[in-house]
């Protein structure tokens, strides 16, 4: 029997991949062959051209130049990127991309880097960046643990939920204690570190959506993930 196929498909790796990101799809393609697909697995860069067929999508950060050189592909992608997202395809986005999927990020040199608005928020550069271990809270994961690193604060509007809610750390501003946004099955973040290694119960939902969206089931393999809950204890006691 030919096994089911998932398709990652990671965008812009070239410019947007730091603080280990690229963990983050190696984690969804590993637990996505643990719970019994076969997984192909497609890199985006700027100029490509858009794969076919795009499972769940994977986006890292960067640094302010990273954002600038996909700026202008991105916005071509944007029809595309807004159709997958509405239609429920799962996506994470990590710092540099959040902040590209919502409206725009001002930098610290008033330069606006327009983003796509799939997620309806906006960022700023701030006075100082925003750094250290973090810790959030989110009802279905329960405690998510990271490491951000950004100059940017978002704000989401208030018809978007946000990933989490702080628990230690500075997360989408430092002020209204909520971390990341979430738009349909598309998730947006600013942890690093990388973030699905520590926290798979994420990995799984992003795996779990895409399967039942192209297979209508999905049923999990019991995955004995205690060096995930070693990294987990170890992460809550590092210093800020
Ligand atoms: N350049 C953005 C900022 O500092 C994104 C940083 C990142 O992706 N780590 O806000």
């Amino acid at each position: 029997m030919t096994k089911r196929q998932l398709t990652i498909v990671q965008l812009y790796p070239d410019d947007m991949n730091i603080y280990g990101d690229w963990g983050n799809v190696l984690t969804v393609k590993k637990r996505a062959e643990w719970h019994g697909f076969e997984v192909e697995l497609i890199d985006y860069n700027v100029g490509d051209i858009f794969p076919e067929s795009a499972d769940i999508l994977i986006g890292g950060g960067g640094q302010d130049s990273g954002q600038l050189k996909v700026q202008a592909d991105l916005q071509k992608l944007a029809p595309t990127l807004q159709a997958l997202a509405d239609d429920d395809t799962p996506m994470l986005m990590i710092c540099g991309l959040y902040q590209l999927f919502g409206r725009f990020f001002k930098t610290s040199k008033g330069q606006i880097i327009d983003g796509i608005g799939i997620f309806h928020a906006e960022t700023h550069a701030g006075p100082e960046r925003l750094i250290g271990n973090i810790v959030t809270h989110n009802e279905q994961f329960g405690d998510i643990i990271g490491y951000e690193n950004h100059s940017g604060q978002t704000y989401i509007d208030s018809n978007m939920q946000p990933l989490g809610t702080i628990v230690r750390g500075a997360g989408n501003n430092g002020q209204d204690e909520t971390e990341g946004c979430i738009y349909r099955n598309v998730i947006g973040t600013y942890l690093h570190g990388s973030l699905l290694p520590k926290n798979p119960a994420i990995a799984d939902a992003l795996i779990e959506e895409a399967a039942k969206k192209k297979f209508g089931d999905f049923t999990p393999t019991v995955i004995e993930d205690r060096f995930a809950s070693k990294a987990r204890d170890v992460a809550l006691k590092r210093p800020r």
